[in-house]
């Protein structure tokens, strides 16, 4: 990825800017977007269609409009905000009941030697999903780097990755209990 340091709209420069393919925004001379896919496989925003050496300013493929822009690589978009949240909701909630049922262990009379099941099993989910968002983090610049539409694929299947997890657990709860 070619890196660069350019002032953006605001006038505030940015470190660790990539020149990226993405939806009008800020465009750059169309000469520059030809000149930057000639000879590179680069993924249509919109579609994932291969745009190399593309001579024109749109997606032949989906008709998307397309521009050269200048774009950081920590701004939040959707797909990586679903994706991250996929992760770091039921982290919260699961570490929430686990805490909750530490303390009522402590200090709870009606408090049973089964319910520790409960509190392990959030406290079991709580490290699943841990696992989960550190994963989503390490791999989020790959994330990035994909075609849009791939992105929400995938944010929306680690979303119902999640759910399932966790309404597996839910059930199961109310199975042992
Ligand atoms: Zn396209």
């Amino acid at each position: 990825m070619t890196t660069a340091s350019i002032p953006c709209r605001n006038g505030v420069a940015r470190t660790g800017t990539g020149l990226a393919i993405i939806r009008p925004v800020e465009p750059i001379a169309p000469d520059h977007l030809r000149h930057f896919l000639a000879a590179r496989d680069i993924p249509c925003p919109a579609c994932g269609y291969n745009l190399r050496d593309l001579a024109i300013d749109h997606c032949p493929e989906c008709g998307e409009a397309l521009f050269l822009a200048v774009r950081g690589l920590h701004e939040p978009t959707g797909p990586a905000l679903v994706r991250l949240l996929a992760a770091a909701l039921p982290l919260g909630f699961n570490a929430i009941f686990t805490a909750i049922g530490v303390v009522g262990a402590a200090f709870s009379h009606s408090w049973r030697p089964d319910d520790w099941l409960l509190v392990g099993m959030f406290g079991g989910l709580s490290v699943v999903f841990a696992g989960m968002l550190g994963r989503v983090q390490r791999t989020m610049p790959r994330f990035r780097g994909r075609a849009r539409r791939n992105q929400w694929k995938r944010a929306l299947g680690l979303s119902a990755i999640a759910f399932l997890i966790q309404a597996v657990a839910i059930v199961f709860m109310f199975i042992v209990r």
